[in-house]
């Protein structure tokens, strides 16, 4: 069975027993956002206890505070009424693993999926690749709780974000489970 028919058949499952979520209204209705990454060992849903309707969840890679981020946040806020939002990053995160020159280069010779090793990501495809990421500032992690704070502080400081909304900075860690306040982000 293909992922497509897996996907599609747990839909299928999932859908039969909808229920009253047919009748939840468009805005969160716990009022608050996350923006977190898109790792595939976090469950926002679970590690904060949400149920569909609950609130925005908003997920790229690393959980940046990236212009699009932003758009989505601001639209959570300014036209769906949510009044707290988190920035949670997390241990071990894929995006601390290389930096802008590493994927540039990597990208500028193939396409493929590259290897991750003990000193790094590896090219182990074929050409031909593309200068195209040069253009893209990848905003990759040295440092968790830096970037914790580096985001909650450029979200805080956004002249869309009123400064009446608290922005929580925390790192979730992938061994335990837990959730660890970063405390200069959250008193930006
Ligand atoms: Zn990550």
């Amino acid at each position: 069975m293909s992922v497509l028919d897996e996907v599609l058949s747990a839909n299928t499952a999932y859908a039969a027993d909808f229920g009253s979520k047919s009748e939840l209204a468009l805005p969160p209705a716990r009022g608050f956002a996350i923006l977190t990454c898109m790792d595939a060992r976090l469950d926002p849903a679970k590690y904060a206890g949400l149920s569909e309707g609950d609130a925005h969840v908003i997920r790229n890679a690393g959980g940046r505070a990236s212009d699009d981020a932003i758009r989505s946040l601001v639209i959570s806020h300014k036209l769906l009424g949510t009044k707290e939002w988190f920035v949670i990053h997390h241990t071990n995160c894929g995006m601390e693993f290389f930096t802008d020159g590493v994927i540039r280069g990597l990208l500028a010779n193939s396409l493929e999926t590259a290897a991750l090793g003990d000193a790094g990501f590896y090219e182990v495809g074929t050409g031909p690749g593309s200068a195209e990421a040069q253009y893209i500032d990848w905003l990759t992690i040295s440092d968790q709780a830096a970037s914790v704070l580096e985001d909650v502080t450029r979200i805080k400081a956004h002249p869309l974000v009123p400064s009446t909304i608290p922005v929580y900075g925390y790192i979730y860690d992938v061994t335990t489970g837990r959730l660890s306040e970063v405390p200069a982000a959250s008193a930006a």
